[in-house]
């Protein structure tokens, strides 16, 4: 398999793949940027299907880490990690542990947390092996699970998109369809939505967490593939990548596109698909970056809850300026957030070449 003329290389700083026997771990490490500083992103465990698939996902939420910690004008790069799940029983601090010393060989470089499939625990394993890890339960400036912010920041630019899209201030009524509503962020979301008084059609392959949902906030729990054909105001994918896709696309009826998974468009073309149907986008790493500013303050060791909100007010703003930019051009939300971020990490680039000159 090639790996610098993959599709979704771009420039890639540095990629790890690691491996260790006695543990089964197999992980791949991206480095895309640390123009702005040390690249900071989360580690992923997924069962895979093959390496490629792994390899594909490492580099396109590393580069989706460059781009949301720019956005959010944080003084970190990005990069991201995934872990092939071993298929059967496997000790999973050891793995971690294991996890841990590939991340302490970067001697910095990278900075790891959690994501899809890692916990807070995990993070604690980590940490036996490396010093380069956040999101920590305990410890000196721990800023403990990101999903709640990122939650409360998808929350609030959902808001924006609403204001803008349904031209309404408040989500009384608002029909509101979450996938992957059992997992970390698509609760506290439930949460918030159900607070303000939106109507709620939840999906996701753990049923328990939906039947918790259901009877606490009188969600109507749907199938996993009638998610996407619900006669909703706002869709809201907050499980894995590439749900916008050929597939799924006409069967979308919301007007509003509005998640925390990474990367919901199955390619960069998808974002003119989705403006031609008159469906209201909000760029993921734009929405999703609650969780990064969190861990942010634990990285300056120094976590400052009341920084944290002002960030996540920056974030609603970025997202307007992106929407209005996008309705200014006529042209898709997504390219206009990339050809932003791109800009951005350039003149960074440019700036430190000007000083070692
Ligand atoms: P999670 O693993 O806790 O939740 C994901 C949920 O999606 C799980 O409940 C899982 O059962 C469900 N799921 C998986 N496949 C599904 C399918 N085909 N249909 C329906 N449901 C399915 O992960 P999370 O931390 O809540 O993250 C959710 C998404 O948000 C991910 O894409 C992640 O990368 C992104 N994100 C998370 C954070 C964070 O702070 N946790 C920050 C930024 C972005």
């Amino acid at each position: 398999m090639s790996v610098l003329e993959h599709p979704s290389f771009d420039n890639h700083e540095k990629i790890l793949f690691a491996t260790d026997e006695v543990t089964g771990l197999k992980a791949i490490i991206g480095v895309h940027s640390t123009v702005s500083g040390p690249a900071c992103g989360g580690c992923r465990m997924w069962s895979y299907p093959n390496s490629e698939a792994a390899l594909q996902d490492a580099l396109r939420l590393s580069q989706g880490m460059s781009y949301k910690n720019i956005m959010a004008d944080l003084p970190i790069g990005g990069g991201k990690s995934v872990i092939m799940k071993p298929e059967g029983p496997f000790d999973r601090k050891a793995l971690f542990e294991a996890f841990g010393r590939a991340v302490d060989s970067l001697n910095g470089h990278y900075i790891t947390a959690e994501d899809v499939g890692v916990s807070p625990d995990d993070m604690m394993a980590v940490r036996a092996s490396t010093e380069h890890v956040v999101g920590l339960p305990e410890g000196k400036a721990a800023s403990g699970d990101p999903s709640p912010v990122t939650a409360e920041g998808v929350f609030r630019g959902l808001k924006v998109c609403v204001e803008r899209g349904l031209g309404k201030s408040d989500l009384a009524g608002v029909k509101v369809a979450i996938q992957g509503a059992s997992g970390h962020v698509g609760t506290y979301l439930a949460g918030h939505l159900a607070r303000a008084g939106a109507e709620l059609f939840i999906t996701d392959i753990n049923q328990d967490g939906l039947e918790r949902l259901k009877a606490e906030h009188g969600a109507t729990i749907v199938g996993l593939d009638d998610i996407y054909s619900l006669d909703v105001d706002v869709f809201a994918p907050c499980a894995l990548g590439s749900v916008i896709n050929p597939d799924t696309i006409d069967r979308i009826k919301a007007k509003i596109i509005a998640g925390a998974a990474n990367n919901q468009l199955a390619t960069r073309e998808m974002g003119a698909e989705v403006l031609k149907r008159g469906i209201i986008y909000a760029p993921d790493y734009v929405l999703n970056a609650g969780g990064i500013i969190n861990v942010m303050g634990e990285i300056a060791g120094d976590f400052n809850p009341e920084w944290v909100k002002g960030k996540l007010v920056g974030l609603e703003q970025t997202l307007a300026e992106i929407l209005d930019q996008s309705d200014r051009e006529g042209r898709p939300s997504n390219l206009i957030a990339d050809e932003i971020a791109r800009q951005r990490i350039e003149e960074k680039r440019a700036a430190k070449l000007a000083k070692v000159a």
